[in-house]
């Protein structure tokens, strides 16, 4: 059944408003659509040309922008002005990327370290976000040429190990290129809709995405149960993929004698270098390259073509490897592998894929093209023209809250399947308290300072209650997006407080590596530290209670007992700055033998007064 809209105004049909799904990748981006007739996803394109817009910037001297293959003729012209690869930059500091600065032949501020970077172009400063929009905006208004109606709803893909900074700046992106950006899907998972896997309810399966691009290399282990889609697990390299296959023919050819004068020719190189691109390309369907470039003869055969790329594949493998190990299968509990990205076109990757895995490869469909058309169909399925689904993801890391002696209270462990949500409550610990603060972080250490602070906040406005008494419930909520929305409520006024987390910048996957091995060899230590700082608390919170006690009630109490109480006191106040849980513990116990007994004492007097007041 077709929904049809009114427009109330004119009283005229209205189209139905169209969603759009965005694949925004490194090197070429495209849009696509569920045919209004055909009902099948499309890629849109132009008459005969092609649905690829490579995601190149062109910043020319007059401030004009152009993006896409107008953009990629300046390449090697105008390497200053023209951004590649900004997708490479979403999310992160130039901390994040400095390892990799010489990838960059444009200008990265390397000024400030710590925050998100900017790249310079002329006098003007971009940032990622800014950078990407450029390229949405261009996607969107191709779009609107093509279906003549206006496009201001997307959901756009990112790769499945995009953390919550890089999915929301995608967001940015989206929103400051006038779209509506109604989700952010992961990209196997979206290629594995375009093949129509997850799309009935029954369907169980464990898919392998295998995704070799322009620059990257991503596999991920999914799978789908109930019309959920979880990703089990992820692994590849962010600095792999067709370039460097360009890289190796490039070299191969340069190697040859009769090329050495060319060797410090940056023409002739950046030539070569499209040529190279060009034999890789036709050895997809054909046996023998043949060229020539400056009077030099440039042959490629195919079987020299596989013995050079083999160092590349052999990488991608045992990065298939890792992502099996980590996802706790076997090969044979794949039962089907997707193909995406446009070098998976190399007959030899197929083939060495299938092997691996043992089955036949899913390819049927464009490489180029699956994850937009799978976008695509997660758009339709939102417009409601399809029944929905939830998009389960993984947390690489704990998330948690800062307690009592800078101690982190885990609320979400890591692997936490999202979209997901927790609730714990907490008190305050003074009499009085009109505040919280709240510190969320991210980490598997036991001391928050050695975990990564992702926000703080003050939960203000408590009403004033003794310590102990008011429940403050702190609550985590990660979307279908991956980001993160702290909440901190009093329950019994009502008070409550909330934030979306965005982190100052991204943690790369060495990053995330590095905590989690840290969390490893400092177990030990940080077990022998909480087991303090609990000590600490508790004797700190004994200590408080006790002097409390006897202000009220030192008329009640001996000269023995007070004096027996001070003492005691003083050893634990001593105690507890000596780093020795042990003997925290002693003076505790101690305490607490000294006090129980007087405290019953009294307290049984109170409430034998009360009753005789009450007259019962
Ligand atoms: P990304 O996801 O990084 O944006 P793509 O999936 O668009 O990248 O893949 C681009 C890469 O695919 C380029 O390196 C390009 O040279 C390569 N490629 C495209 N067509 C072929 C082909 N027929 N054979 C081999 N490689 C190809
Ligand atoms: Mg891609």
């Amino acid at each position: 059944m077709a929904k049809v809209g009114i427009n109330i105004a004119t009283g005229a049909l209205q189209k139905e408003e169209i969603i759009v799904g965005i694949d925004l990748g490194t090197t070429n981006s495209l849009i696509a659509i569920i045919h209004p007739e055909s009902k099948k996803p499309v890629a849109l394109k132009e008459h005969d040309s092609i649905s690829l817009v490579p995601s190149v910037i062109h910043f020319d001297d007059n401030g004009n922008i152009s993006v896409g293959e107008e953009a990629k003729k300046y390449l090697l012209t105008e390497p200053g002005n023209t951004i590649f690869s900004a997708k490479r930059l979403m999310g992160k500091s130039y901390k994040d990327i400095r390892d990799h600065s010489s990838f960059f032949s444009y200008k990265i501020i390397d000024s400030e370290t710590e925050s998100l970077v900017k790249i310079q172009v002329g006098n003007k400063f971009y940032s990622p976000v800014e950078l990407s929009s450029f390229i949405l905006k261009e996607l969107k208004k191709r779009a609107e040429h093509i279906l003549k109606t206006p496009v201001t709803k997307a959901v756009i893909t990112v790769p499945a190990y995009f953390n919550d900074t890089q999915r929301q700046a995608t967001r940015d992106a989206g929103k400051l290129a006038g779209l509506d950006v109604l989700r952010i899907v992961n990209e196997p998972t979206a290629a594995s809709l375009a093949y129509g896997l997850g799309l009935q309810k029954e369907d169980h399966k464990t898919i392998a995405v295998y995704d070799l691009g322009g620059g990257t290399f991503d596999i991920s282990i999914l799978r789908i149960a109930n019309g959920i889609f979880e990703v089990l697990s992820t692994n590849g390299d962010t600095y792999l993929g067709g370039d460097d296959i360009d890289n190796v023919i490039q070299n191969f050819w340069l190697q040859k004698e009769e090329m050495n004068s060319e060797k410090n020719n940056k023409d002739f190189l950046n030539a070569l270098r499209l040529k190279a691109e060009t034999a890789k390309k036709w050895l997809s369907s054909k046996n023998d390259f043949e060229d020539e470039l400056n009077g030099h003869r440039l042959k490629l055969s195919i079987s020299e073509f596989e013995i050079i790329i083999q160092p590349i594949i052999d990488k991608t493998i045992s990065c298939c490897k890792s992502a099996l190990k980590d996802s706790g299968l076997q090969k044979d509990n794949i039962d089907v592998i997707v193909m995406v990205g446009g070098s998976t076109r190399i007959p030899l990757v197929k083939k060495q894929v299938s092997e691996f895995f043992g089955k036949p490869v899913n390819d049927s469909l464009d490489p180029d093209e699956v994850v937009a058309l799978g976008a695509a169909i997660q758009a339709d399925i939102l417009a409601g023209n399809n029944k929905d689904f939830l998009l389960l993801d993984i947390t690489p890391l704990s998330l948690g809250i800062e307690t009592m002696g800078g101690l982190m209270d885990v609320l979400m462990p890591r692997n936490s399947k999202i979209p997901a949500k927790v609730a714990r409550q907490y008190t305050t610990q003074k009499d009085g308290q009109g505040a919280m603060k709240i510190g969320v972080y991210q980490g598997e250490r036991d001391l928050v300072k050695d975990n990564r602070k992702l926000a703080e906040f003050n939960l203000t406005g408590i009403p004033g209650m003794p310590a102990g008494l008011p429940k403050v419930e702190v609550s985590f909520l990660i979307n279908a997006d991956g980001i993160l929305v702290v909440k901190a409520k009093e329950l019994r006024s009502g008070v409550e407080q909330s934030i979306h987390v965005q982190p100052q910048y991204g943690l790369s996957d060495e990053e995330v590596e590095q905590m989690l091995l840290a969390s490893i060899t400092h177990a030990k230590e940080d077990i022998d530290i909480r087991a303090l700082r609990e000590a600490q608390t508790e004797g700190e919170q004994l200590l408080r209670t006790t002097e409390k006690f006897i202000q009220k009630n030192s008329g009640k109490l001996s000269a023995h007992e007070l004096m027996e109480t001070a003492e005691t006191m003083q050893a634990l106040q001593l105690a507890l700055t000596m780093n020795d849980k042990n003997l925290i513990h002693a003076k505790t116990e101690e305490l607490n033998n000294i006090s129980r007994p007087y405290a019953e004492r009294i307290m049984d007097e109170v409430v034998a007064e009360a009753l005789k007041g009450k007259n019962v």
